[in-house]
């Protein structure tokens, strides 16, 4: 399966945190995210991660367009409520195209947790049945 990371900058230590712990988990997938998070996830865990441009540089866009053409099959958006973003509109664009797509789609690390559980169970294979080419 696809997954798509994006942490905003007061998550993406619990983003690495949460990609330590299931690394296990996730080296069985391909992963992309956006550019930054990309690269503290790389970095402290050695996954290999298909990087987009920064957030503030369109990759939360990059990642939506990715959505929309059904390239990606598992969101986790480990979102900062407590902090106004630029890039908010772009958010509620990604998280309205989660939901054309049915994409599964996490934005705090609890939901994160049962969706990589239920990946790692197999519950989500349904998505390569949607898309067999994954
Ligand atoms: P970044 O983007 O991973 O490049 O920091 C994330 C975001 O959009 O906040």
């Amino acid at each position: 399966m696809k997954i798509a990371l994006i942490a905003h900058d007061a998550k993406k230590e619990l983003m690495v945190q949460f990609c330590i712990a299931y690394c296990g988990i996730l080296s069985r997938h391909t992963l992309f995210a956006t550019g930054t998070t990309g690269k503290v996830v790389s970095e402290a865990t050695g996954l290999e991660i298909n990087r987009f441009l920064s957030g503030s540089q369109g990759g939360d866009q990059q990642i939506a367009s990715s959505i929309a053409c059904n390239e990606i099959d598992l969101l986790l958006l480990f979102r900062d409520p407590l902090t106004a973003k630029d890039n908010e509109p772009n958010e509620a664009t990604l998280l309205r195209l989660c939901d054309v797509h049915n994409i599964p789609v996490a934005t705090n690390i609890a939901t994160a947790e049962a969706l990589i559980h239920s990946l790692a169970r197999g519950d989500l294979d349904w998505r390569n049945i949607v898309n067999p080419t994954k």
